[in-house]
C-alpha cells in the first residue's frame, strides 16, 4: 500500500515537473558557478603573478641601483614583512647555485627548476606552480632576471587564496542545497496547483462514468489553459448530452413509428386468420402485408439514408447536373396527382443551370419538397418551383399556397421524425425533411424556409454554382 502510494506520487506530473524544474535550476547554478569559479581562480592567479612580477621588477632595479648587498637585506626584509611561511626569496647564479635566500625553513626546502631556468634564457620572466609541503596548498613562484648572471627566484604561498576558494565552494554547496530544496518544493506545489484543473476534470469524467450525467467542471474564471480545456470538455459534455437526449428520442420515434405498421400487419393477418375463408381475401391480405412492408422498408431505408450522410459515408455519384431539366422533369412527374388534388403545378425556369451534383439525390430532395406541397396544400392552390441565381450560387424554390407552417414548429420541421401536422391527416414519417437538408448539407448547400399560417410556405434550396473550368 505505502509502495503503491509512493510509486504513483512518482509517476505524477506534478512529481516530473518539480525533478524538471529543479535538474534544470540545479544545472544552470552549477554552469553559473563554474563560470563565476574560473573567473576568480584566474583574477586570483593574475593578481599574484602581478605581484611576484613587481616584486622581481623592484629587486632588479635595486640590485642595479644599490649592489647586491643591498639586495639581500631587502630579501630578508621581504620575507619577513610577508610573514612566517607566505613568501621567500633566493637569489641564484644562471645554472642555479644558490647566492642568497631568506629563511627557507618553513617551506621544507625548494628545488631549482631546472627547465624554467633554462626558459629564463628566452628573456622573460618563468611562473611556476608547486605543491607545499603536507600537499595541501600550493605555492606560485617566478624566476627572472635580477642583473646580469644572476636569478631571482621570488615564491609565495597561495594558502590564503586557496582557503578562500574553498570557502566559496563551501558556500555554493550551502546554497545550492537551499536553493534546490525551496525550488523542488516550490516546483512540486506549483505544478500541483496548476494540475488541481486536470484533477477536477478527471474526478468529473469519474463521477460522470458511475452515471451522474449533470455533473460538469467547475471553472476558475481564469481564462488560462486548464480553464479553456475545463471549458471545452464541459461543452463536449453538453453536446454528449444533447447526443444522447436526441437518440434517446429518436429511438422512441423509432419504436413508436414502426410499432404502427407492425400492429397493422399484424391486425390484418389475425383477422384474415379468424374470419377470411376464401384464396381472394388471403390475396387481399397478402398484398396489404407487401404495402405495409414496403413503407416500412422505405422509412427504414430514408433512416438509414440520413444516418449516413449526417456520419459523412454516404456516397455521392457527382456529375454535372441540368438543374433545369430536374425540375421540368419533376414537375412533370407530379402533375397527375397535383390535378387529382385540384392543385396547379408551375415550373419557372428561365434559363438552363448546371450543378454538381449527384442527380438521384437532388431529384430526390426536389420530389419530398413537392410531395409536401402537394400533400399540405388544399384544392385549388398553386405550387411553384422556380430557379434564380443568388449570391451564394442557385437557388431553387418550392413554394405552395397551403397551410403554412406555425412559427413555434420551423426550427424543428428538419428533426427527424418530427411532425408539426399534429393531427396527422396527412401520411409522412417526418423524416423528409431531414433527408432533404441532408442531402442539401452533403452537396455544400443550405435549405431555408419562411411560412405564414393559412398563406402558404416557401423552401429555398440553395446549390453551389458548377464552377466554370
Ligand atoms: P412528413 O412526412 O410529416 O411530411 P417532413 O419531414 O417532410 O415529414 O415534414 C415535417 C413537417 O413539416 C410535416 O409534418 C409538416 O407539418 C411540415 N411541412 C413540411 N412541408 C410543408 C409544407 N409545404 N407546408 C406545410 N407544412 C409542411
Amino acid at each position: 500500500m505505502f509502495f503503491e502510494r509512493i510509486n504513483s506520487f512518482r509517476r505524477s506530473l506534478a512529481f516530473r515537473l518539480a525533478v524538471l524544474y529543479t535538474a534544470t535550476c540545479a544545472i544552470l547554478s552549477i554552469a553559473a558557478f563554474l563560470i563565476f569559479y574560473q573567473l576568480m581562480i584566474s583574477n586570483i592567479h593574475a593578481r599574484t603573478d602581478n605581484a611576484l612580477t613587481e616584486e622581481l621588477n623592484e629587486c632588479s632595479s635595486l640590485l642595479s641601483s644599490k649592489g647586491i648587498a643591498t639586495l639581500k637585506e631587502e630579501i630578508y626584509r621581504k620575507a619577513q614583512s610577508a610573514g612566517t611561511g607566505k613568501a621567500f626569496l633566493r637569489l641564484l647564479t644562471t645554472d642555479g647555485k644558490e647566492i642568497v635566500s631568506s629563511d627557507l625553513g618553513p617551506w621544507g626546502g625548494i628545488d631549482i627548476s631546472k627547465t624554467a631556468l633554462q626558459r629564463l634564457a628566452q628573456g622573460r620572466p618563468v611562473f611556476e606552480t608547486f605543491k607545499l609541503p603536507g600537499g595541501e596548498h600550493n605555492a606560485r613562484v617566478i624566476y627572472g632576471m635580477a642583473g646580469p648572471g644572476m636569478v631571482l627566484q621570488i615564491g609565495r604561498s597561495l594558502k590564503d587564496d586557496e582557503e578562500i576558494l574553498e570557502d566559496f565552494r563551501q558556500a555554493f554547496r550551502t546554497a545550492i542545497a537551499i536553493i534546490l530544496t525551496l525550488v523542488a518544493l516550490g516546483g512540486w506545489l506549483v505544478a500541483r496547483q496548476a494540475l488541481s484543473g486536470v484533477r477536477e476534470v478527471t474526478r468529473t469524467a469519474l463521477a460522470i462514468s458511475d452515471g451522474a450525467m449533470e455533473k460538469r467542471v467547475p471553472l476558475t474564471g481564469w481564462g488560462d489553459e486548464i480553464d479553456r480545456l475545463s471549458q471545452t470538455f464541459n461543452h463536449m459534455l453538453e453536446r454528449i448530452q444533447f447526443l444522447i437526449t436526441e437518440m434517446r428520442e429518436v429511438t422512441d420515434n423509432i419504436a413508436h413509428d414502426l410499432k404502427s405498421p407492425v400492429t397493422r400487419i399484424r391486425g390484418l393477418a389475425e383477422v384474415t386468420l379468424t374470419t377470411g375463408r376464401s384464396l381472394d381475401e388471403y390475396r387481399s391480405m397478402a398484398a396489404s402485408t407487401v404495402e405495409e412492408c414496403d413503407s416500412l422498408l422505405g422509412m427504414i431505408n430514408t433512416m438509414l439514408e440520413i444516418s449516413e450522410f449526417e456520419a459523412g459515408v454516404a456516397t455521392l455519384n457527382i456529375t454535372k447536373v441540368d438543374i433545369s431539366a430536374l425540375i421540368e422533369e419533376a414537375c412533370d412527374l407530379f402533375q397527375p396527382l397535383a390535378e387529382d388534388k385540384g392543385l396547379v403545378i408551375k415550373a419557372k425556369v428561365p434559363f438552363q443551370c448546371l450543378v454538381s451534383g449527384d442527380k438521384r439525390k437532388l431529384q430526390r430532395a426536389l420530389t419530398n419538397l413537392l410531395d409536401n406541397a402537394i400533400k399540405y396544400t388544399p384544392s385549388g392552390g398553386t405550387i411553384t418551383v422556380a430557379i434564380e441565381e443568388g449570391e451564394k450560387g442557385v437557388i431553387i424554390s418550392v413554394s405552395d399556397t397551403g397551410r403554412g407552417i406555425e412559427a413555434d414548429d420551423i426550427p424543428h420541421i428538419f428533426d427527424r421524425f418530427y411532425r408539426a401536422d399534429k393531427s396527422r391527416s396527412e401520411s409522412g414519417a417526418g423524416l423528409g425533411l431531414s433527408l432533404v437538408l441532408a442531402i442539401v448539407r452533403a452537396h455544400g448547400g443550405d435549405i431555408q424556409v419562411s411560412s405564414s399560417p393559412g398563406a402558404g410556405s416557401l423552401f429555398s434550396i440553395v446549390l453551389p454554382r458548377e464552377k466554370s473550368a
